[in-house]
């Protein structure tokens, strides 16, 4: 594999690079998990999208520039080496988007994905249930026919941004009696705002509304608002799974800028010796990770799946993440544990990677299963 970029995607760096410089707020933004700090990142995601910059692989029918995956890595490495804030628009950015851009209707494209890219929608993602995370499938909420469209009730939970955001995405249950559970579900996407629509915000272990319950009564949902068809929202949200976990929901650029500061960290109390060990493995776990994604990539463009590979990166960054936080608190000592700084509060996102977008337990069966060939665990 080539790993020198062209000149024409050097080109491309320097463009975002002189961008990012002139445009990235000098003060942090809030945190997005506050509605003062949602409002801002959505303000910052209307100015990206203001020069293009919001969603560069898109096409640029949709607000996007064409660029292409190895592209939209080099615009990550900018991204995150400029300090810039964390996406508020990245479910339906790296969620809903491919769904669409797979599964979805040439009109829905054209309303969904535009304000999409400008902050003015922001989605959250509806799938797990009090019943059903880790098998999904299980889940009850249900849709049923009415004229024009569909009831729909039950409730969804840990829906993350659901606290402050407009629409959702998520899986019903359109046909109870199915031979399997997989079967008969719907994928829809629904007004947070609708009648019919309660969310309830659920703290983060800092009490910041990281998430929310979704209660749902009688809510309608027209016809124009499923994706694919009805019956086959597993199969269509199975699609956009792998992305998540493989490749767009955490990309290298994050962890490269986060390992060149904590080498800044390390350096500014002193370069410890007895850290020294545990930062050079940030350092070469975050350029490990980044020539993962590149070879992920240049898979997909070759046009093969992301496949079952996303669980071994699923698994990596997750728990890269924790030792990069832990290094970073150790080499804070009582400093990291008593201001609200970023590590803190990157630490505390950090916890939940192991969970969040399928858990490490289920990702390690399916790389038990399906990239080693052993047999299959007792559940
Ligand atoms: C920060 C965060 C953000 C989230 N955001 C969203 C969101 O935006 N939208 C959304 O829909 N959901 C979201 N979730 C929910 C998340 O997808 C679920 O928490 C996750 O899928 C696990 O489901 P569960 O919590 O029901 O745990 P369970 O499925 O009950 O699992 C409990 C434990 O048992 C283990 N386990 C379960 N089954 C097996 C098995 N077959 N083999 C081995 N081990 C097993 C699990 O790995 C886990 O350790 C979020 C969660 C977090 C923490």
């Amino acid at each position: 594999m080539d790993l020198t970029h062209s000149p024409a995607d050097e080109a491309f760096r320097t463009e975002a690079r002189a961008w990012l410089a002139a445009h990235v707020p000098a003060v942090p933004l809030p945190s997005l998990e506050t509605e003062e700090g949602f409002g801002a990142h959505r303000a910052w995601e209307a100015e990206l999208a203001a020069d293009r910059w919001s969603v560069v692989s898109w096409p640029a029918a949709y607000g996007g520039r064409d660029a292409g995956l190895l592209r939209w890595l080099v615009f990550e490495e900018e991204y995150y080496a400029a300090g810039a804030p964390g996406r508020v628009g990245q479910n339906g950015i790296s969620l809903l988007a491919p769904t669409l851009f797979d599964h979805g209707t040439e009109e829905q494209r054209a309303r969904v994905l535009p304000p999409m890219a400008t902050g003015e929608v922001i989605w959250a993602q509806a799938w797990s249930e009090p019943g059903a995370g880790s098998d999904l499938a299980s889940l009850t909420s249900k849709a049923v026919r009415t004229e024009g469209g569909w009831l729909v009730n039950g409730q969804k939970t840990w829906s993350s941004r659901a606290a402050f955001a407009d629409r959702a995405f998520g899986l019903f249950r359109s046909e109870p009696r199915t031979p399997k559970p997989h079967q008969g579900l719907t994928y829809l996407m629904f007004d947070l705002r609708a009648p019919g629509v309660t969310v309830r915000p659920i703290g983060r272990l800092d009490g910041k509304p990281a998430f929310a319950d979704i209660f749902l009564d009688d809510v309608f949902v027209p016809d124009e608002d499923v994706i694919g068809e009805p019956g086959q929202g597993w199969r269509i949200a199975m699609s956009a799974a792998g992305n998540e976990r493989g490749l767009t929901l955490r990309s290298p650029g994050r962890f490269l800028a986060a390992a060149d500061r904590l080498v800044e960290l390390w350096r500014g109390r002193g370069s410890p010796s007895q850290e020294r060990e545990r930062v050079a493995d940030a350092v070469i776990g975050a350029r490990a990770y980044q020539l993962f994604a590149y070879a992920a990539a240049a898979r997909f463009l070759d046009g093969e799946p992301i496949g079952p590979e996303s669980s071994l990166n699923k698994v990596f960054w997750s728990e890269y993440d924790i030792a990069l936080h832990e290094t970073a608190l150790d080499l804070l000592g009582r400093d990291g544990e008593l201001a609200d700084t970023d590590w803190a509060e990157g630490y505390v996102f950090a916890l939940a990677g192991p969970i969040y977008a399928g858990t490490n337990e289920i990702q390690r069966d399916i790389v038990a299963e399906r990239l080693l060939g052993l047999p299959k665990g007792r559940r």
